[in-house]
């Protein structure tokens, strides 16, 4: 059989539009951000092809708090279990785009000039004293205690860095609701110097914090989340450039993500501050600054603030009108105080300089809550995900199920892939992509429409003509299937590699 493109059959059979709705949206995935009071954008401006058919389906009741977690159900993303409310199981595709986002960050963090640490999940509430958590933050943390303790209540282990430590202690440990003291303990472990600054510490550690059980809803309030969390550690001279190129880089990250329009709200010193209204008064208007460099119009939310330093919040709107905080880089002169932290300065940059500074901290997250920033993606993208994040890349179909059709399907499955099966060793620094072999024999179009229906971006279909010419036709979903010709299986991949290298 001579095997066709799949435009070519889809004209044939005059398939149905191939996106599948799973609730009424009032606009296309790449639906476009509008502001809080206005209406929903009409999916089909000024067009004159036919309006999209309307989706059967009803909203769940609960759909302005559900979608997200409708849409990953039924597409597989992930699952909720009572053993542990709040804390998301993530399944094999809906964890492939966790991934991808850690590791489209830990590229720009290369670019950005960033170190990557790993910290404790657990500290001695010794710390969390320290750096006011306890008097702060202690109703939202997570108590740990141990069936091995040792108490010895009363003595202190450590001096210095460790001082007010005490072994072992009953009751007295709490999982991290947030990085920066570990961070600040990393900081300490070693001296530094005016040169030294800025130093960036990025974090990907799951955070806890004990929301009560009512308020839990999908991937956007949970007890276990991850920040992309980074502490900047920098002299005072050099805060509105950090802060400018973190602005810079959050520009950068949410438009390849699809997200262009969002807003700035600088929270400013709330009742509760810490420190001195001088410290106070400097920060803001070094944020104000910052904002002001950009050429977005931002707001301002009085008295919001962290009550250790003001903050720059990021805020976007879901396909609802509804706003959701995402970004955040806050102002911190107070923790560098507590936990005694310093550097060395010297006229000529040197080390063992003349007197000791305290550094300022920046506190900054582009994505916030990694899971609260997927379910945006998820209901921004629905199953139709940009081949770059997509946890379902290429289908390979072949015609039949004839062995030299299968072989050749095959041996392209692990070329497209960048795996090959049987290697004894994975060479690092590949790039792979997810690549399926349909080996149901469904027959080809049902095969096709599945794949479609799935999301695949990338169908490959395998007939005896391309077993001869060793060549395999390939099609890519740019808003609809567009047929990309015929070429061997390793340009096929090249053009993978490139079309993930560009964000598409
Ligand atoms: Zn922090």
């Amino acid at each position: 059989m001579k095997s066709l493109s799949l435009s070519t059959i889809a004209r044939q059979r005059h398939f149905r539009p191939l996106r599948r709705p799973i609730f009424p949206l009032p606009s296309p995935p790449n639906r476009p951000f509008t502001t809080s009071n206005s209406t929903p954008q009409s999916s089909n401006p000024a067009s004159d092809t036919p309006p999209p058919p309307q989706p059967q389906r009803q909203p769940p009741k609960n759909a302005n708090k559900t979608l997200h977690h409708a849409i990953a159900t039924e597409t597989g993303l992930y699952t909720t279990l009572p053993y542990s409310p709040g804390s998301p199981f993530f399944l094999p595709h809906g964890t492939r785009i966790f991934n991808r986002l850690i590791e489209f960050l830990r590229a720009q963090y290369t670019l950005h000039g960033y170190q990557e640490v790993v910290t404790p999940m657990i500290y001695n509430d010794a710390l969390w004293e320290k750096s006011g958590h306890l008097e702060n933050f202690r109703d939202d943390m997570f108590k740990v205690s141990s069936a091995k303790r040792k108490v010895q209540k009363g003595s202190e282990d450590g001096e210095g860095l460790n001082a007010g430590v005490r072994s072992e202690e009953e009751g007295k440990y709490s999982l991290k609701p947030m990085n920066c003291p570990g961070h600040c303990l990393l900081y300490k472990t070693r001296g530094h110097s005016y040169a030294d600054l800025p130093l960036r510490f990025a974090e990907f550690a799951p955070l806890h914090r004990d929301e009560i059980r009512s308020a839990l809803t999908g991937l956007t309030r949970v007890r276990r989340f991850h920040q992309d969390d980074a502490h900047i550690f920098c002299r005072g001279d050099q805060i509105f450039t950090e802060i400018s190129s973190t602005l810079s880089m959050l520009e950068t990250v949410y438009h390849a993500l699809g997200f262009p329009d969002y807003k700035f709200v600088l929270s400013t010193r709330p009742e509760n501050y810490m420190g001195s209204l001088e410290d106070w008064e400097k920060a803001e208007e070094v944020l104000k600054r910052s904002l002001d460099n950009t050429s977005r119009v931002w707001g301002i939310d009085e008295g919001d603030g962290a009550f250790y330093g003001p903050k720059i919040d990021v805020l976007l709107q879901d396909w609802q009108g509804r706003q959701h905080q995402t970004a955040t880089i806050q102002l911190d002169f107070q923790l560098p105080q507590k936990f005694e932290l310093s550097y060395d300065v010297a006229p000529d940059g040197t080390t063992g300089g003349v007197s000791k500074e305290t550094p300022v901290i920046i506190h900054r997250a582009i994505f916030g809550s990694l899971e609260r920033f997927m379910a945006l993606l998820i209901e921004k993208y629905e199953n139709r995900w940009p081949f770059w994040l997509s946890p379902r890349q290429v289908k390979i179909i072949p015609v039949t199920n004839k062995p030299e059709i299968i072989t050749f399907a095959k041996r392209t499955r692990d070329i497209l892939s960048g795996v090959k099966t049987g290697e004894r060793i994975q060479a690092m620094g590949k790039r792979t992509f997810f690549v399926d072999l349909e080996e149901r024999n469904l027959g080809l179009n049902k095969s096709i429409r599945e794949a479609k229906s799935a999301g695949y971006n990338v169908i490959v279909v395998i007939g005896e003509d391309e077993v001869r010419s060793g060549k395999v036709r390939w099609d890519v979903w740019e808003r609809e299937y567009v047929k990309k010709g015929m070429d061997g299986a390793e340009e096929v991949y090249q053009k993978l590699v490139q079309m993930e290298a560009e964000y598409q």
